[in-house]
């Protein structure tokens, strides 16, 4: 893992803001952001968790470290009679991800495709669209503590899950990193909320 110096934030954020960061490391495992945060030289920096940065609005330069999360990977891990539970790294591009479970078939996400941003991101503010929320096929979380360097797990009720909201925006903000994300997917494709507005085009994967 490479940790870079004065690095411009330009390209990691959707408006294009050219902040500079003092320190940039893109981070592919929890066993590097601890390795990371042990290291007294970054350990006590401010630091801002990085995802696809749609969601970030940099006003001037920071002077901290800049951890991206990188964590890469899909898995379907168990099933059951209805359901494929994926689990997905937290640097999954969102919409790609989407696009990958429609294309095995499977249910529940359909209507979120094309929201900008990446997997670990989704269950901080609850992202959702068309009357369908992450929540919704929410499973659990796995999430680094970045003080006591331990892994927690968080269920749909740990997150306490709310309008554009969750627990990792108020009693954990900046807490955690997410690491993995597990969805609960249904082995049949959903079919649009009726009541939805539908502006964006679906005849895509109609
Ligand atoms: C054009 C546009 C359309 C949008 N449409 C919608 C929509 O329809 N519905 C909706 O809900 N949202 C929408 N959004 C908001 C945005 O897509 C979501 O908030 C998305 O989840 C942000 O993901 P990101 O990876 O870009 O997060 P970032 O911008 O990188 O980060 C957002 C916040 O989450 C934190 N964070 C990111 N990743 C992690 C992690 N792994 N662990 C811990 N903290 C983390 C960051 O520190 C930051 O505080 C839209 C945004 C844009 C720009």
């Amino acid at each position: 893992m490479r940790v870079s110096e004065n690095v411009s934030l330009r390209p990691y954020n959707t408006f294009g803001i050219d902040a500079t960061a003092r320190y940039f490391a893109s981070l592919h495992s929890r066993e590097q952001l601890e390795t990371l945060l042990l290291d007294p030289k970054y350990a006590t920096l401010p630091r801002i968790i990085l995802g696809g940065g749609s969601n970030i609005l940099l006003t001037k330069d920071f002077d901290g470290i800049v951890l991206k999360n990188d964590i890469k990977g899909i898995a379907s891990i168990r099933e059951d009679h209805d359901y494929i539970y994926v689990k997905a790294g937290a640097g999954e591009n969102w919409h790609q991800f989407v696009q990958d479970c429609i294309a095995k078939g499977l249910g529940g996400l359909e209507n979120l495709s094309l929201i900008p941003g990446n997997v670990g991101a989704s269950p901080m503010q609850n992202i959702g669209a068309y009357g369908v929320e992450i929540k919704d096929v929410f499973h659990e979380l796995e999430a680094f503590h970045l003080r006591d360097r331990e892994i927690r797990l968080f269920d749909r009720e740990a997150c306490a899950f709310g309008y554009r909201e969750s627990v990792f925006k108020h009693q954990y903000k900046e807490q955690f990193a997410i690491l993995h994300v597990t969805y609960r997917l249904s082995k049949s494709r959903s079919s649009i909320p009726a009541t939805a507005p539908l502006n964006r085009n679906w005849s895509a994967w109609a």
